[in-house]
């Protein structure tokens, strides 16, 4: 051990540290602030090293429970971190701060290493934490002592660029106190209102009891840190009402802890109810990353897929390096494995709830469900779990009962081979529909769909367990053994048909006899084989007309057992004009079935017209 001296010694930096430093102060760090997160963290890891050597028998002193305190100066423009950790020897000193990229932390963990392994929580691992304090400080002054016994106190000043001295500090208490000298236009950083700030958003769940000007800052704890079983419930409720700032009871939480292929400690909540609304602003993902308890990033970008905002949380990964910047986080292959790691849990997750608690998982989806279908417009990697977790209202639901595809695709019966859905504003006008006739009629379950979203998330996924998901409109079905009576004749059905076609001309693409119609007497069916109107509707609100192609005219289909057409087949040859008429009408009224008639005035008059007729005006 090096004698005491009384002397100041002047030290001068290694020789790349001039260079180092500035790298460190001008582009290592995009937020200045982070200094505080950097020095509380090696305060931090000095009372992880104390405790750890207490707990292993190897400290001879008798402190215990080590602690770290910061009181501010304004008036004087100063700054204190101290520490009742570890401390540092006078070799320590010249050998963890003379040495820009040599880092204590790790030659401790490499001689603990060596002995058995060492169970600490070490943030720091690279050796240039301690120099961001150069950000904001003209002078950085180290008064240390260590807790070995017989260990004298040492102070360590430096303005950054030169050099250190090094002088004894009889009066040293054990432990480190770091002073900064604020420079000019750093003062903020010695405002008590500022600092706590800074502390709260970074070092608020240090393990260590945290005061700020004698007042204790930290006091929720990191329980993701914890293992599942020692958590109360209560201490999740606390957790989540700290850091969702909602007093009602989440719809999920998943706490969880992975080490392969990335080493995860997360706790994720979905809200109880959703804060985006449609169409406004959209909500930033809150799930905060964390690196061993201290912040990263409370906004990461990238960690989860957009679709999933709307979950809080927070996400530990000891993997992740402290001192990157953002910037450079975001798309590093780190950042992906964590994504995936998470997104993947967190979807099993919900198939999990979904499948032990129906009627739980229903609210969620009733407050969720949109950012879901999001995710299978979006998230192409992730569409086939997504695709299990969606639910619609068909026709073999109870009112306001919703199935799963996997459920329809197990009541589908024998002879159907594909998954239906159809598009209507509600179930009564999805019944209602002349595109379910058929469907009733053969006892095929139906999707009922109600927002227009819907189309484009079903052909999204074209298939579910290698069945095609196709609209009802566009359904190739006929209704199976008809009954033949009353109906117009094959020859008949061919004549009126092209009648119509010559009545109503470019309006429709063609008119042929149908064989899916039971109770109405025409549908328009779309000739595009994938595109159907309100989709072309949709695109075209929202300004992409360029994708919808030009809509071409429906064909139409008329039922030749129906009474109206029956009868519109002789009336052609005896009323022309009634029944000129009359076939526009069967038009219009297709076309609104189909959610075409965009202007219902032209048949409201002709209505009109035939209703004088019906009752003699
Ligand atoms: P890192 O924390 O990544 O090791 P730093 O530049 O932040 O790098 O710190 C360098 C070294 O200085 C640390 O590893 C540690 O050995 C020592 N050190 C810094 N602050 C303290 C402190 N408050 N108490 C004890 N040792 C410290
Ligand atoms: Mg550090």
């Amino acid at each position: 051990m090096s004698q005491p001296i009384s002397q100041p010694e002047q030290h001068s930096f290694q020789a790349e540290i001039q260079q180092l430093l500035s790298i460190v102060i001008h582009s290592l760090y995009t937020d200045r602030e982070v200094f505080v997160r950097e020095l509380v963290s090696n305060a931090a890891d000095a009372c992880e090293k104390l405790r750890f050597l207490q707990a292993s028998g190897q400290s001879p002193t008798g402190v215990s429970d080590p602690s770290i305190s910061i009181t501010a100066n304004e008036a004087e423009s100063t700054l204190t971190i101290a520490d009742t950790g570890i401390g540092m020897n006078r070799d320590e000193l010249v050998q963890n701060l003379g040495t820009i990229a040599h880092s204590g932390t790790k030659s401790f963990l490499k001689a603990l290493a060596e002995q058995q392994k060492p169970d600490t929580r070490l943030i720091g691992q690279f050796g240039v934490g301690f120099y961001s304090a150069f950000m904001v400080a003209k002078q950085v002054t180290v008064v240390t002592r260590s807790q070995a016994a017989g260990s004298e106190g040492w102070k360590w000043t430096s303005e950054g660029g030169n050099g250190y001295t090094l002088e004894s500090a009889p009066d040293a208490t054990p432990g480190t106190q770091i002073t900064l000298s604020l420079k000019d236009e750093a003062k903020e950083f010695a405002q008590a209102g500022n600092l706590e700030r800074i502390v709260k958003r970074y070092s608020n769940f240090v393990a260590f009891p945290l005061e700020l000007d004698g007042k204790r800052v930290n006091t929720v704890q990191a329980i993701w840190a914890r293992s599942k079983n020692e958590v109360k419930e209560e201490e999740y409720k606390e957790f989540y009402e700290y850091l969702a700032h909602d007093n009602e009871a989440p719809k999920y939480r998943l706490h969880f802890t992975a080490d392969a292929p990335i080493a995860i400690q997360a706790l994720l909540f979905v809200p109880s109810r959703s804060l985006e609304m449609p169409g406004m602003v959209r909500q930033e993902s809150e799930v905060h990353l964390y690196c061993r308890k201290v912040l990263i990033d409370s906004k990461p970008k990238g960690l989860l897929p957009e679709w999933l905002r709307f979950v809080r949380g927070v996400v530990d990964s000891e993997d992740l390096p402290l001192n990157v910047s953002r910037e450079r986080m975001q798309d590093s292959d780190l950042m992906r494995k964590l994504s995936k790691a998470l997104t993947n849990r967190f979807l099993k997750h919900l198939a999990e709830e979904a499948e032990k608690d129906a009627a739980a998982y229903e609210g969620f989806y009733a407050e969720y469900h949109r950012f879901l279908k999001e995710g299978v417009l979006s998230d192409w990697e992730n569409q086939a779990a997504l695709a299990k977790l969606i639910r619609y209202e068909s026709s073999a639901t109870e009112v306001g009962k919703k199935t799963s595809l996997a459920d329809y695709v197990k009541r589908m019966p024998e002879g159907q081979k594909d998954i239906y859905y159809l598009l209507a504003k509600d179930r009564a006008a999805a019944e209602a529909s002349p595109y379910f006739e058929v469907f009733r009629a053969r006892q095929f379950e139906v999707l009922f769909v109600d927002d227009p979203i819907d189309e484009f998330v079903m052909d999204r996924l074209r298939e579910f367990e290698s069945k095609t998901i196709m609209t009802a409109e566009k359904a190739e079905l006929d209704v199976e053994d008809a009954s033949k009576e009353g109906s117009l004749s094959e020859d008949e059905a061919t004549a009126l048909s092209g009648w119509l076609k010559l009545t109503l001309g470019e309006s429709v693409h063609e008119v042929r006899a149908s064989k899916r119609l039971v109770d109405s007497p025409v549908v328009a069916l779309d000739s595009d084989k994938y595109m159907t109107s309100s989709m072309r509707r949709t695109l075209k609100s929202m300004g992409r007309e360029a994708m919808t192609g030009d809509e071409a005219a429906p064909d139409l289909e008329i039922n030749p057992r129906h009474p109206v057409i029956v009868k519109l087949n002789e009336l052609r040859q005896n009323d022309a004009a009634l029944a000129g008429l009359v076939a526009e009408q069967l038009n219009d009224q297709a076309r609104l079935a189909s959610g075409r008639l965009e202007d219902p005035r032209a048949m409201l008059q002709r209505m009109n017209m035939l209703l004088s007729r019906v009752v003699g005006a």
